[in-house]
């Protein structure tokens, strides 16, 4: 169970979310206020896109069960739930799309969009299975559940002009700076580490053991066919203890393997430094989400520093900055 302590005065303190903006920085509380009003009302008005197709009453029932648990779970990692409705997921057809957007959406099953403030499932109707969409939702709903916050970026027209918009700012475990035209995404890699750890955990809280859907014929299918991928466990090359290797076996079809694999080799190299401190790499990784629910980065940077010396929360930021 992650730690639920008092808080301390670095922690943001919760206000009402009512989108997945959480706060604006480098502005005034006015213009943030004015801000955060803007993306709920993109939040609250969703519109149909045109490669959308309508859902199946499989997936509308697998998205109201995802709904009506996932705000207990971000809650429990100290995080603040979106009012997530069933709009806001939205599942676009892949054969409605033209060749250059199936181009740059490429091998992506899904995604959190800021704009629009909606998550989009690329769905493609020859090969998609309900346990991958189910995976895909649960995955991309919890980008959207982490801690974001915007700042202002100030851009360059080509008549000399200046133009500022809000990009940005920190999202989920993933920092983000300008410069200049240049924008770096900081933690990247661990940010989708720690998305996919979570929604594993999700899927095994909530799915496997919840008795109403395991009485339940087509929730028990799904979670037949995620055993059935579970046959062959990916054993990472990292010398696990059979208790370490349950965080690696709940992988139900799991993604971002290579993203993982890093931070469980950072996970158990700070158990092993700091053994009389945790007594399970599950507490280590606690630290971690609680870092991506609630953008406050303190205390895994003491924790960081203090093991690898200082500055090292900042290169282990450039080591798995987005490529
Ligand atoms: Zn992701």
């Amino acid at each position: 169970m992650p730690e639920t302590g008092p808080k301390s005065q670095d922690e943001p303190q919760e206000l009402e979310r009512t989108s997945g903006i959480m706060r604006i920085t480098g502005v005034s509380p006015e213009i943030e206020e004015r801000a955060l009003e803007f993306w709920k009302q993109k939040f609250d008005q969703q519109e149909l896109h045109e490669a959308e197709r309508e859902k199946t009453p499989e997936e509308a029932r697998i998205i109201e069960a995802i709904l009506a648990r996932l705000p207990k779970f971000v809650s429990m990692y100290g995080g603040n739930p979106v009012p997530l409705k069933m709009e806001n997921i939205h599942i676009v057809d892949l054969d409605n799309l033209s060749a250059e957007s199936r181009k740059i959406i490429g091998e992506k099953k899904g995604l959190y969009d800021l704009n629009s403030q909606s998550v989009a499932i690329f769905s493609d109707c020859n090969n998609d299975k309900l346990v991958d969409v189910f995976h895909n939702i649960s995955h991309e709903l919890i980008h959207f559940s982490a801690f974001d916050s915007l700042m202002p970026y100030t851009t360059l027209e080509k008549d000399g002009s200046a133009k500022t918009g809000l990009i940005h700012r920190i999202r989920g475990f993933s920092i983000i700076t300008t410069s200049g035209d240049k924008t770096e995404f900081y933690f990247k890699d661990l940010d989708e580490a720690v998305t996919e750890e979570l929604t594993l955990r999700f899927i095994d809280k909530y799915f496997t053991s919840d008795s109403l859907l395991v009485q339940d014929d087509y929730f028990t299918k799904i979670m037949n066919m995620m055993g059935e991928k579970n046959t062959q466990p990916i054993r990472f090359d990292l010398g696990l203890t059979d208790a370490e290797t349950y965080v690696m076996m709940t992988s139900a079809g799991s993604t971002y393997d290579r993203e993982r694999t890093e931070l469980w080799k950072l996970i158990l190299n700070v158990k092993e430094k700091n053994s009389d401190k945790f007594e399970s790499p599950e507490d280590i990784f606690n630290i971690f989400a609680k870092k991506y629910f609630t953008g406050n980065a303190l205390a895994l940077a003491r924790l960081i520093e203090k093991i690898y010396g200082k500055d090292s929360f900042r290169k282990l930021g450039e080591k798995t900055k987005a490529k």
